[in-house]
């Protein structure tokens, strides 16, 4: 019966033009929808309304409040050997202020080099770029790289692009609060610039910047189809309508969300066979530290979450994956689940990551995976166009849009109708024995976040 509900699903999709619509409309009326502006909160009221049109059976608004940034004027110059204007921009929570320092580069960042060369990164504005360390078993993100660079004594941070192309990359330094000290970000071309002017006597730069941090409200903003046997079990299943305010934010996340919400239409004829509650989510402030989903996941009823299926990165190519975060004992099951609903081709697998909306869900232990697909040859750069100033709706394929809706729709369906789900529920200390395992209990104190099951940090 669910093969009839599969068939109509991918054939509702498949004629649809709603989903690039959608996209269209919300880049092109509300820009970036960068954390805590006016265009995110606008975006909200506008996401809520598409949710009630595609015949959500409930929908609402769920507001907080939380630090902002506003970014201003930002300068970066080279003192010595010779005075030169170099293009820079700020990254998210830059704080006002300046500092002049002598300029240590540390390539890609190893997590080695910042012990090795300690006494030259104290007092100093390191360099680093955004390329995955060589001869390391993992990507270490930003957030990781700055925060071990002030933790060895760095008082301003430049973030360089790994490929060139004249792109910046930004990206939040500090997850919800100002950063310790300014950080920016410039292109790989501008990057090179730097170390040509490398002489024996070094490079000196200064950072003058004046950004602004105030407090702020948003809106995660919700849409849910009641279940029909089990309500009081809710999958959850969204991703991040908010952006960098540098670009459209196109790809990350607006396709996203738009996925998100065709899934939605295409499922609400078929409500009959959703015993659960299927809880769609438009999260804010996710590019500012995770801020709407952390909220979420802590004051909604998280007990009731059955499951949480993060949609950041979806509807970009026709490659896609499904990653679980922690629960390697279901991989078997998805992987079946996949063959039944003829997508072979998806890879399923198990690899807890901290930076996108599942992971405030699965540090408190529940199920939770990420979805996401890219085409095909293009994974010279990790992270494409995304947070860059060219995420924009051009990037976006509507046959890739239509595609994953089709694809979380029927993983969705499948999930809504089963007796019992594959996964239980772990302790946050069983997460954070993963974590620990994983070596991640490190990177969290470095960025300032907590582990899961201990302490918050003061
Ligand atoms: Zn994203």
């Amino acid at each position: 019966m669910l093969k009839d509900v599969d068939r109509q699903v991918i054939a509702d999709l498949y004629l649809s033009r709603s989903g690039i619509q959608f996209l269209t409309e919300l880049v092109e009326k509300f820009g970036s929808r960068f954390g805590g502006s006016e265009e995110e909160r606008r975006a909200a009221e506008f996401i809520e309304g598409a949710f009630r049109d595609a015949g959500a059976d409930r929908t609402y608004r769920e507001k907080f409040t939380c630090q902002g940034w506003k970014r201003k004027s930002t300068t970066l110059t080279a003192t010595a050997p010779q005075e030169r204007k170099l293009d820079c921009i700020a990254l998210p929570y830059c704080p006002p202020g300046e500092v002049e320092a002598p300029l240590v580069y540390l390539g890609d960042g190893h997590p080695q080099v910042y012990e090795d060369r300690q006494e030259e990164i104290e007092g100093a504005v390191v360099m680093v770029t955004t390329a995955t360390p060589r001869f390391y078993h993992r990507t270490m993100h930003r957030g990781e790289k700055l925060g071990r660079a002030i933790e060895a004594g760095a008082i301003g941070f430049i973030w360089m692009r790994g490929e060139p192309g004249g792109l910046p990359e930004t990206g939040s330094a500090r997850f919800g609060r100002a950063c310790e000290v300014p950080a920016i970000s410039v292109s790989y071309e501008t990057g090179h610039e730097i170390l040509r002017m490398n002489s024996e006597a070094g490079v000196r730069v200064r950072i003058e910047s004046s950004n602004e941090i105030y407090e702020t409200t948003s809106y995660n903003v919700i849409g849910e189809l009641t279940g029909s046997d089990k309500p009081e079990e809710v999958i959850v299943v969204g991703g991040h309508y908010d952006g960098h305010d540098i670009s459209q934010a196109a790809a990350d996340n607006g396709a996203g969300v738009a996925v998100a919400l065709e899934a939605m239409r295409a499922l609400v004829p078929h409500k009959d066979h959703l015993s659960r509650t299927i809880r769609f989510v438009a999260f804010a402030q996710e590019e500012m530290g995770l801020i709407g989903s952390e909220h979420h996941a802590e004051d909604s009823d998280q007990e009731k979450v059955a499951f949480m299926l993060n949609l950041d990165g979806a509807g970009r190519g026709d490659r896609s994956q499904l990653v679980l975060q922690g629960w390697p004992e279901a991989v078997r099951f998805f992987n079946r689940l996949a063959r039944e609903i003829y997508e072979r081709d998806m890879s399923v697998g198990d690899s807890l990551s901290l930076y996108s909306d599942m992971y405030p869900f699965a540090r408190r232990g529940i199920p939770s995976a990420t979805f996401s697909s890219k085409q095909p040859g293009t994974s010279a750069a990790p992270r494409g166009y995304g947070h860059t100033y060219w995420d924009s709706l051009d990037k976006v394929n509507e046959r890739f849009l239509q595609m994953d809706a089709s694809r979380v729709a029927r993983i969705i369906t499948r999930l809504a109708a089963l007796d019992e789900l594959p996964m239980d529920r772990k302790t946050p200390e069983q997460m954070g024995d993963i974590i620990r395992e994983l070596g991640f209990d490190m990177v969290l104190r470095y960025e300032g976040r907590s582990i899961p099951g201990e302490k918050e940090p003061e």
